[in-house]
């Protein structure tokens, strides 16, 4: 089924984007150093980690403070977005390093963490296996295939699906894990979002964005 722009513009789009980068956005993500600087408007909610990308230079103990310091902020309601990216930002090792420390510091916390992992999927299962998370977990712009689909949906990680993504892996994420997002496009989008993703399920656009709803409000409170 596919929407009309006017039907689009009418869908209800509070509380389903679960990652995005636009200013206007409900649930804002922000990377640590944009944090720092950040006069967040009344009532906004935030996300608040060191991006892979920046972690050429962090020392732990910087990061452990100015981490320490969004955790404390009562905006702040999950850690991300961190990860693994080898084409960007420090060494993969050095990365994880800063990760695993984001990542106890969330379980400290009692915080769900939203993930930006390029290739490294195995990393991300390692860690998972090795820590046995309480919080919720969840992976950002998923494009992985039905393989690593299959993987994170046996952890019972999140998965947050945009704009770009792969058909058949999505189609088998179950309805209780899937998560929806723009990103870096602005927070309307997202019905464009709900409608391609629907499509391809072969799901109905409200239903969907209820579904979406009620999931990014579990992940938050940290149930899985
Ligand atoms: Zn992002």
């Amino acid at each position: 089924m596919t929407l009309s722009r006017r039907e689009l513009s009418k869908m209800n789009i509070a509380g389903i984007n679960s990652h995005c980068h636009d200013r206007g956005a409900g649930l804002l993500t922000l990377s640590l150093g944009e944090y720092r600087d950040y006069d967040a408007p009344a009532g906004g909610r935030l996300v608040v980690g060191l991006h892979p990308w920046d972690t050429e230079g962090w020392e732990l103990q910087r990061l452990r403070e100015e981490l320490s310091v969004a955790i404390s902020d009562s905006r702040v309601v999950a850690i991300g977005e961190v990860g693994i990216d080898p084409l960007r930002g420090a060494e993969v090792a050095r990365q994880e390093e800063l990760l695993r420390e984001q990542l106890t510091m969330a379980i400290e916390a009692g915080m769900p963490v939203m993930f930006h992992i390029v290739r490294r999927y195995d990393i991300l299962m390692r860690l998972h296996k090795e820590m046995r998370p309480v919080v919720a977990w969840g992976v950002h712009g998923f494009r992985g295939n039905e393989e690593v689909a299959r993987q994170l949906v046996k952890a019972g990680i999140y998965i947050s699906v945009g704009m770009k993504f792969n058909a058949e892996a999505v189609k088998l994420i179950p309805g209780e894990l899937l998560l929806l997002e723009t990103d870096e496009l602005p927070e309307e989008r997202i019905a464009e979002v709900v409608e391609k993703v629907a499509a391809e399920r072969g799901e109905s656009p409200e239903i969907l964005a209820a579904l979406a709803r009620d999931n990014r409000a579990r992940f938050l409170a940290n149930r899985k």
